[in-house]
Order: structure tokens, then sequence, then C-alpha cells
């Protein structure tokens, strides 16, 4: 007879662990008990020897999918002779603070009750338990209680709550806990709001295979449905949603269905499969039979499984892949709220499937993709949020609040940086608002009083505007291409000097011009600018973004100068000189015409002197639909110049402009070209940091910034930073885009203001 103590930390608590060790308990003969305080989970056990054994083996083998062990330690103890094996009363904290689940995808357990004509759960959207079901989108409140969630007006039949009060159910304590007697319940509307009478999911099924568009409630908001096979119905929620092409997400039924359209590899597959139940963008096969006009000009597919019960019964009739995008119009947040819905996209769905389960927090799905086995956060929303990033070292108490595209904010609180779902771009009120009501519930979730702010250099960001308005705290301004740096330091755990490569499409440098194409030498307070792209102007300030084809003629000017006009390109014989004239006097003038020394906008230019985009209809389209025609076998680069005299050190393309020029009057193939332009714009990435390390003594290279979304190159740049002995790192748990900016920008606040040295 032996006797432990064993202490547990890390994300032990509110995810169905108690019971878990209970019934592992029972099942090695072990007596003692069980119990949660604020520094973690407390375990008092004994038994036989071998048992013993097996059973702290055990714990962190089998532990729930969402716990996160971070230690473990055990201590012999003098035999007591327990008789039973308990869940003691929880001890009341000291300290308030726990942490949160994210919203779990539906269990292998709860999907077979789901499909079980026995079960009294047989076919119920809603059914859940301690290891899944809805978490951070019902919770309205603190401490994690059914009547602080959404949950509250559904009060528990005497079954469910014989579950609940059971230690050794799987539903012990599990908030969301409901049935068909006494849980939320389906309805089918149609859009002069007349209820549908039936079976709400039978009837969904008829109108998708119809060809209608359906507005689907789910966990963190609606989305909008449609049969992904059927051309007519995915152009037509095209058209009513605004939203020409930019790809749409499908959800398939299951993991052989995805086969059917795209490849998938290993890492891919473990990704679509884990409980956060991302979008995974897969590379689609050429014979796939979902519509073309999901992802347009697309050679890859965002997709992702059923997460949900009611994504389950939806998904096992006879329709197998449904386009599944967030239910908004363009750029506004998801909608999640019914009669919001109603109005909102009242003009795009045909019908909504509603519940009557509140969603608290809306909250979008994550997207991700898998970059050289492991996975990449190009959004990181539901399923991951409010899981906190890890620190490798404690903060205060800081607010950061992001950029203003894919905006995020981050808390942090001592190791933890609680980075928010994905709030959207801030551009209009109702993203502010959305950005406002996350502050404020995050503060209470997680007990967190800031005593900064930390926000971006821009002066004209809502995000920047709205730390600067409020009164009372210290302001810390953090630089853009220094925060997405910090940010992936933060994530990797390093600090001290290492030389940031921080590429994207804007940025306010400071120098008040936009910046994008930048090496730094960062630490996680201050940096210093070594070199960039050299600089350009932007004729007509953001409409330069909207329309590559600006920038393609600014790059060309300056490239060729008067000779411009004789070029024989296809920009030149379509192009319409008589706006490049207006341009030329409004940069000459300094008419709306910022200065950028942006890499995005390099991209841009590429991808309209390839005639493959000259206006995008969203968000770096002109560099996506670049990078998808690169032919990968190309090794050749063109030439560039690095001036070394100056400093900071500047990078010109305009022999790389020339090279291309020329190639395109020779008739090389666009493919070519792009493989061409990847390859150096990699070289070129390589060699800057070569002269840095020389003259710095620097051999850590970060990257962050919203070109590294692209991937192709990405793995150049990787390659040939190893190949020159450099030690790499870049993001992996948050968006190398602006998603992941306030992580930094809440490590450097810190910096700042409370650490000396
Ligand atoms: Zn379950
Ligand atoms: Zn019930
Ligand atoms: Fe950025």
């Amino acid at each position: 007879m032996k006797r432990v103590e064993i202490k547990i930390t890390g994300i032990v608590q509110g995810i169905g662990f108690r019971p878990y060790i209970y019934n592992l308990a029972q099942k090695h003969f072990i007596r003692g008990w069980v119990l949660n305080n604020e520094k973690g989970v407390f375990i008092d056990a004994e038994g036989e020897d071998g048992y013993l054994d097996q059973f702290i083996q055990e714990i962190p083998k089998l532990a729930p999918p969402l716990a996160r062990i971070e230690s473990f330690q055990v201590k012999l103890l003098k035999p007591f002779g327990y008789i039973t094996f308990e869940i003691r009363k929880s001890e009341e904290a000291q300290e308030k603070f726990v942490l949160i689940s994210p919203d779990v995808a539906t269990c292998d357990q709860c999907l077979s009750e789901l499909f079980s004509q026995k079960n009294f759960r047989y076919r119920y959207p809603f059914i859940n338990c301690t290891l899944c079901g809805p978490r951070f989108t019902i919770i309205q409140d603190i401490p994690y209680d059914r009547h602080k969630t959404t949950m509250a007006p559904f009060v528990m039949c005497p079954i469910c709550q014989k579950e609940y009060e059971d230690p050794s159910d799987r539903r012990f304590h599990a908030q969301p806990n409901a049935c068909p007697a006494c849980g939320p319940s389906l309805h089918l509307e149609d859009r002069e709001r007349k209820e549908v009478p039936g079976d709400s999911i039978e009837n969904t099924l008829q109108l998708l295979k119809m060809g209608c568009i359906v507005a689907i409630k789910g966990l963190g908001g609606f989305h909008l449905a449609c049969d992904a096979r059927n051309q007519k119905a995915v152009s037509a929620l095209r058209s009513r949603k605004f939203r020409e092409d930019k790809p749409f997400a499908v959800m398939c039924s299951n993991m052989e269905e995805v086969k059917e359209h795209c490849e998938v590899n290993e890492e891919e597959e473990k990704l679509l499969l884990s409980v956060e139940r991302p979008i995974v963008i897969l590379r689609s096969k050429g014979n796939s039979t979902i519509a073309h006009a999901v992802a347009p000009y697309q050679d890859t597919l965002g997709v992702m499984l059923p997460y949900s019960p009611l994504h389950h019964l939806l998904l096992n009739g006879p329709l197998k892949t449904l386009v599944m995008t967030s239910g908004n119009i363009s750029d506004e947040p998801i909608a999640y709220e019914n009669e919001e819905a109603k109005s909102r996209l009242g003009n795009i769905a045909d019908y909504f499937l509603f519940h009557n389960r509140e969603i608290h927090m809306r909250c979008d799905d994550s997207v991700t993709r898998i970059v050289e086995g492991k996975p990449y956060i190009l959004r990181r929303s539901r399923g991951y949020v409010p899981f906190p990033i890890k620190l490798s070292f404690p903060l205060e108490m800081i607010l950061a609040c992001g950029g203003e595209l894919k905006n995020t904010f981050c808390l942090t609180r001592g190791q933890y940086a609680f980075m928010s779902h994905h709030i959207g771009d801030l551009e209009n009120l109702e993203t502010l608002t959305s950005f406002e009501e996350g502050i404020e519930h995050f503060k209470r979730l997680f007990y967190i009083e800031p005593r900064a702010i930390a926000y971006d250099l821009h002066p004209d960001y809502l995000s920047t505007k709205y730390a600067l308005s409020i009164p009372d705290l210290p302001k810390v301004w953090t630089q853009h291409h220094h925060a997405h740096i910090v940010s992936a330091m933060a994530e990797n755990g390093i600090e001290g000097d290492v030389i940031g490569v921080a590429l994207d499409g804007t940025g306010f440098g400071t120098d008040s011009t936009i910046w994008g194409g930048e090496f730094i030498k960062a630490n996680l307070k201050d940096f210093d600018r070594l070199a960039h792209l050299k600089k350009v102007p932007m004729p007509g300030g953001s409409m330069a973004i909207k329309e590559p084809w600006r920038m393609a003629m600014v790059y060309l000017s300056e490239a060729f100068g008067e000779e411009v006009k004789d070029l024989k390109i296809d920009l030149m014989r379509k192009g319409d000189p008589q706006k490049w004239n207006i341009l030329k006097k409004a940069i000459k003038k300094k008419i709306n015409t910022p200065w950028t020394s942006s890499m995005g906008r390099l991209f841009d230019a590429v991808s309209s002197l390839l005639s493959i985009r000259d206006e995008v209809h969203y968000e770096g389209q002109a560099a996506i639909e670049l990078e998808m025609v690169a032919d990968r076998s190309v090794k050749e680069k063109y030439s560039f110049h690095l001036r070394q005299d100056e400093k900071p050190m500047v990078i010109d393309s305009t022999e790389m402009i020339r090279g291309i020029v020329h190639d395109l009057t020779e008739g090389t193939p666009s493919s070519k070209i792009s493989g061409k332009f990847h390859q150096t714009i990699a070289h070129l990435i390589v060699e800057t940091c070569e002269i840095i390390r020389s003259e710095e003594k620097l051999n850590r290279v970060v990257l962050s910034g919203g070109v590294f979304q692209n991937i192709f190159l990405l793995s150049l740049v990787a390659e040939g930073l190893k190949r020159s002995g450099f030690d790499m790192y870049t993001h992996h748990l948050v968006p190398t885009n602006d998603g992941g900016i306030s992580l930094g920008q809440a490590v450097i606040a810190h910096m700042r203001l409370f650490q000396c040295a």
C-alpha cells in the first residue's frame, strides 16, 4: 500500500478533469480525494503499488483533450487508510481567476449517442458533455456556472440534473447539459418570418438540396450555407453577400469526403480532426465536383469538419459538402443574434435555421494551414480562444489594442496573454462596438484591470483612438513592425537582440511614412531600423491598395522614367494613359500620395505587371494569385541592388522590375516570372540578413508580417536562412498577419514601463 500527493497545474479546471480523475481512480482501485484550488488540481491517492503507478502514469496520457498540463509533481506520503475516493468541494479560491475553455467539437461518445436510436438524446442537436460543447460563446460572467451562461433559462429535467450531480457521470458539472425535454430547440423560418412546420433539420436539408441559401445559427454566430456543388446557389450567395471572389469555406461530412476534393497529408488530417476543428486550407484536386464559384482563381480550398451536433445532423444526409461562410455582409462582424440575423441577413438568406440558446460572444471560425509539418494559424478564433498564450516570464496587466485589419486585442495577466477572438476589420461602428464589448468581457472573465495600454503608432486606427480615449492610464505606442516581430519572439519564448524581418502591406513608421519591407534589429523593448525596401509613392493612398495597376505604373516609371510609354507590355497596351497622367501630377504635387517601403505593394505591382490582377476585391488578393501561378521548379532569379552606403540600408528593386519587363517582352510565361520573382525576394531577404549578421553579430532571424502568409515565399526563405546557418523563428500559435500584433504590443509596453534594466 502506497500513498502519494499529486499536484497538477496548467489548464486542468472546468474541462472535466475531476470526474476524469474520479473515474481513473475507480479503474485502478485508488482511494483518497481530488480537489481544485486556485493553484490547480490536487490529488491524494492511496492504492496498491502497481495500481497506483499505473494511475499516476495514465493521468497525463488519457487526460481530457482540452487539458494542458504544465507541471505534474508527485510526493510520497505516509499511508492514511482512506476507504473511498471522492471529489472534494473546491477550496474557496483566494484568487478567483481561472482559465476558461474554448468551445469544443462534439466528442465521440456524444456523437455515438446522437446517432443511437435507443438514446433519449437521439438526433438532439444540443447534446454535449464535460468533454465537449459550447463554452466561451455562452459564458456571460464568471465563475463558470450554468446560471451565468446563456443556458440559464433552461431548467434541467430530473434526468439531466442527476447526470449533472453525479461525479461518475460524463456530464458531471457539464454546464450546457441538456436534452430534448429541457434544453434548447431549433426552429426554421422563411424570409417573411413565418415558421416552417415539421422537422427543422429535414426541412433545412430539403431546402439546401433545392438550392436555397439558409442562415444557420451555430456556436459563435450564423453561417450562410448552401449546397457546395450547386454553382447557381453559390453564385447567388456571392452576389447577395457582395463578395466577388474571396473564397468561401466549406464543411465536409467526414475525412473521406474531404479527400474527394483535396489533397490531405497526415498533419492536415490531424488538424482537421483536432478538438479546435478549424478551417484548414488544403490543396484542391482538379477533379473536385465542388462548384467553381466556391473558390474562384484558387488552387486551395478552406475546409472544416462538423463541430457541433447540428452540423453532424445536417451533413449526415445526402449533402456531403456545404458552403459555410460567415453570416455577414462583406466586412461587417458575423451576425449572432436571432433578430439581428433577420434584419442583417434578410436579403441574403432564403430561410433561417434558428435556435433559442443565445450566443453571448460572437466567434468566427479559425483559419489554419500546415506549413512544413506544423500548424500555421491565420485566424485564431473559435476553438482556440480564450486559451492564453503562455509567455516565458510574467507581465503586468496590460491591454494591447491591436491594429486595424483582422483586429484582435490582448490582455495579459502573469505569464498568460489572453488574445481575443477575431474582431474583424476595425473600420465601422459595428466592429468597434464589438471590440469595446469584447475588451470589457475579457477584463471581467479573467479579473484583469490593466495598468497600461499599448497601441499602434498609426494615428487614424480606431484601435489607437480607443486607446487614447481611456483616461488615467499610462499609454505606450508601439511601431507596427516591431510589434509583429515581438509577437513572434514572445510565442517562441526568445529574448535579446534578433534580426527581425517584418514584411506586410501597411504599417505606420516612426518617420510618418508607410512601412512594410522592414529589417530591424529588435528586442522585446526597442528596435532599430537597419534596412528597408526603397520608398515609392502610393498615388491615391488606399486606392493604390485597391488598384495594384497604380503600383505597377509607379514601379515602371521608377525603373524606366519617360521610356515607360514605349514599353511593349500588356499593362501599357490596356492602360489608360489619361488616368496615369493624373496620378503623375498627384505624385508631383504630393496630393494624397503617401510614400511606402511596403513589400505587399511590390507584390501587388508585380501581380499587375503580369496581368494577373489590376484591381483587388479583398486584402492580399493580387499577391495570393501571384503566388498561386508561380512555377516552383524555377531556380533563376533577377538581380537587385542593396545600397549599403545608406543608413538604413536600402533594397532597390529597380533592376528586378527591368528584368521582369524584359522577360515579359520576350513572352516568358507568368508562371516562370512569378517563380523567379519569389526566388529573388527570398534571396534578397537572406542576403540582407547576412549583411546585418556580419555587422551586428546576430544569428537569430525572426520572420513576421502578412507577407509570410505566402507559403511558397516562406519555405524559400526558411530554406535559404537554414543554408546560411541562421536560427530562424516564425509563428505557429498566433497569426503572422495583423491578427497577431496585439501580443507583441503588450510585451513591448510591459518592457518599456515596468522593466527597468
Ligand atoms: Zn461529449
Ligand atoms: Zn433534460
Ligand atoms: Fe502588419
